[in-house]
């Protein structure tokens, strides 16, 4: 089973890329984000937990979150390997990562860090916009549906997710910028780490991203040819 890690900051971009790698590699993109939305959606009793810390902005609790990616990782969809888009966002639910990856016999093949200015996340965040059907993100500035207020690939409303409202924005990445930042520690320690500029244009950081993972800065740490 291949694993790579997507990491950036809310904005960076690091969904849009997961969802082209995943297509690209023929892995399946487990973002957590989606996860707890979907459980919130259906008003599981995971969904009722994760819902009293996203509307502020706030993680949720990491027992919270490793059950439900261990249970993904089960899926038969999920065999041939996986791009984790939101997960791991803390050093605690890394080294559990870990530990559930060893138990299935695998391991992180790469960590991918999308990196973006803290200025341009904020530009970015309050201006994006998603479909109600799928997600699909827009944004008012750089990428505008060609209809106002609906989506160009499924025709569904498009709305502000309540987290990228511009107070909440603040609140997540003073939240979310500091765990980050271990992650990012704990995967360069591990020899594992990627970087690349997220101010590029999409396919540039798809690009610079497929020939990461494609030459692997340390032969032998990584399978993917
Ligand atoms: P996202 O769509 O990735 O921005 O996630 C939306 C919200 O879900 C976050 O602001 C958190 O409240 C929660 N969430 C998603 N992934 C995680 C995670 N790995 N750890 C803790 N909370 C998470």
């Amino acid at each position: 089973m291949k694993v790579y890690v997507m990491i950036g900051a809310p904005g960076a971009g690091k969904g849009t890329q997961a969802a082209i790698l995943a297509q690209r590699l023929s892995l399946l993109h487990v973002a957590s984000g989606d996860l707890f939305r979907d459980a919130v959606r259906n008003g599981t009793p995971l969904g009722r937990e994760a819902r009293r810390y996203m509307d502020r902005g706030a993680l949720v609790p990491d027992p919270v979150v490793i059950g439900m990616i261990e249970e993904r990782l089960d899926q038969p969809d999920a065999a041939a390997g996986v791009i984790l888009d939101g997960f791991p966002r803390t050093r605690p639910q890394a080294e559990a990562l870990d530990a559930a990856l060893a138990q299935r016999g695998a391991r992180v093949d790469a960590a991918l860090y999308v990196g973006v200015s803290e200025e341009e996340l904020i530009r970015r965040l309050s201006a994006r916009w998603v479909c109600r059907a799928a997600g699909h993100p827009y944004n008012e500035r750089s990428h505008p549906p060609q209809v106002p207020g609906v989506c160009d690939l499924d025709g569904s409303q498009l709305y502000q997710r309540d987290d990228d409202r511009p107070e909440t924005v603040r609140a997540r990445l003073a939240q979310q910028l500091p765990p980050m930042y271990e992650v990012i520690d704990y995967y360069t320690t591990q020899g594992v780490l990627v970087a690349v500029d997220g101010a590029q244009p999409v396919e540039a950081v798809t690009e610079a991203l497929l020939s990461a993972i494609a030459h692997p800065a340390r032969p032998g740490r990584s399978e993917a040819a």
